[in-house]
């Protein structure tokens, strides 16, 4: 497996915001979305290869339970069922990021976290927006990984306009528990985070969804490896 980087910090979004984990980075991402913050792992070779006996003696050093795979798209990473099979103990959780454009039956996975893209992330460059936008919503992979796996779906807010399109999203996706949907705003800066905040709390406090913090952006500023 290329792994890009391997880090201990706090889980930033989501239901486990907060929470001390180890974050494993796969190379390989086919999105290119256009506010990605973590360009650094686009290519497939961005990073190492290394065993997951390698990855299993590097994440010994941390005291904690819980394990992220991240990426990049780890969904798309050739031999990724064996690599965080390999990676999983009782007693051990492990979340999946994604974006949900892929299905891969199986994973040990304790919560996939998936979060699937709007036209806010489509790149501005016509052919690659054309690749991304044919890719971003996969409805048949976000049912299924649904229905395999404990999950929460998490949306980047950037603009109010958004909301429509989630509601459109969730309506096909239907029934999904609110419990189980969070919004967290795109955000490249503490600034910026904290001025969308504002409006996105109001905006989880009308539709009763739940507002997901990024702790990496409003307590490191966006640092790689934070
Ligand atoms: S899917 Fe995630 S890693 Fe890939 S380009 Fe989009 S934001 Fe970046």
């Amino acid at each position: 497996m290329v792994i890009n980087e391997i880090f201990y910090s706090l889980q930033g979004e989501g239901r486990l915001a907060g929470v001390p984990s180890i974050f494993v980075r796969l190379a390989g991402c086919p999105m290119r979305c256009r506010w990605c913050d973590t360009k650094y792992a686009w290519s497939p070779q961005a990073g190492r290869e290394q065993s997951a006996q390698e990855v299993l003696t590097e994440i010994s050093r941390f005291d904690t339970a819980y394990i992220v795979i991240t990426g990049g798209e780890p969904m798309t990473c050739t031999g990724l069922n064996e690599f965080v099979r390999a990676l999983a103990r009782p007693g051990r959780h492990i979340t999946i990021e994604t974006a949900g454009i892929c299905h891969l039956p199986g994973l040990p996975c304790d919560l996939m976290s998936i979060s699937p893209k709007l036209s806010n992330s489509t790149p501005k460059d016509p052919e690659l927006a054309v690749e991304h936008d044919a890719k971003r919503f996969n409805l048949k992979a976000l049912r299924v990984l649904m229905a395999d796996y404990d999950y929460q779906l998490k949306f980047v807010v950037d603009a109010p306009q958004d909301l429509d399109p989630i509601a459109q999203c969730l309506r096909r996706l239907a029934p999904v528990d609110p419990y189980k949907v969070c919004l967290m705003p795109q955000a490249a800066s503490r600034a910026e985070y904290l001025e969308k905040s504002q409006w996105l709390a109001q905006t989880c406090l009308q539709t009763g969804f739940s507002f997901s913090p990024r702790l990496q952006v409003m307590l490191w500023d966006n640092q790689s490896g934070k």
